[in-house]
């Protein structure tokens, strides 16, 4: 009769087979001694889990393909406000008003962003010119419209499209940092780009 082992979480200190502890090759016993009840309680007082949503959907996903359903354009062509500034969007011509389409993650070599459809928001002329390239929390945080509450507006917004569900107040404080720290990431990057090419 052969026993099965038992391994003792480090967090919560109870016996568990290795079966309940998430597998990571690179540990002794091919486990993470954190059992999954444990880590899962983990992640989710610290977000991880949105981060890596959030990696995956933004710039690190490469590629540009086309990908929206009808109805998703359909929720994206009746917006009648900016999703940045949340000014009323007219058909005015020129305006800063005017409706026009924009990606949340820039379409370009650096920011990779996509045809999806979280990265696709309504807005006005005006939010959509000043914001060119930049990061989307670089953009909230140098022009002077934009209040705190204007922010949470966005990321609880963003945050349904990413969750496909609504957000608790604290999965939106986890995204707004999430968002803060890629935006350093990326900026950081550039910095290292720019000092190699010299
Ligand atoms: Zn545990
Ligand atoms: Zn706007």
């Amino acid at each position: 009769m052969t026993v099965e082992q038992l391994f003792t979480c480090r967090t919560c200190g109870i016996e568990k087979p290795a079966k309940d502890f998430q597998a990571d090759r690179r540990m002794k016993h091919g486990i993470i001694y954190r059992c999954k009840k444990c880590r899962c309680k983990k992640r989710a007082e610290n977000g991880s889990y949105i981060k890596e949503k959030l990696r995956k959907y933004s710039y690190r996903t490469g590629g540009n393909s086309i990908h929206i359903t009808v109805e998703e354009l359909q929720k994206v062509l009746k917006q009648e406000t900016c999703s940045y500034c949340g000014c009323t969007l007219t058909d005015v011509l020129n305006e800063s008003t005017e409706a026009t389409v924009d990606h949340v993650y820039t379409i370009s070599k650096s920011y990779g962003g996509v045809n999806l459809p979280i990265n696709i928001m309504p807005a006005c002329r005006g939010c959509n010119a000043s914001k060119h390239n930049d990061h989307i929390y670089d953009f909230y945080q140098r022009s002077e419209k934009f209040t705190p509450e204007l922010w949470t507006e966005f990321v609880s917004e963003f945050g349904r499209r990413l969750m496909k569900r609504d957000l608790t107040d604290l999965e939106v404080e986890q995204l707004k940092r999430n968002l803060a720290d890629e935006a350093d990431d990326l900026r950081r990057n550039a910095e290292r780009r720019a000092v190699a090419t010299g």
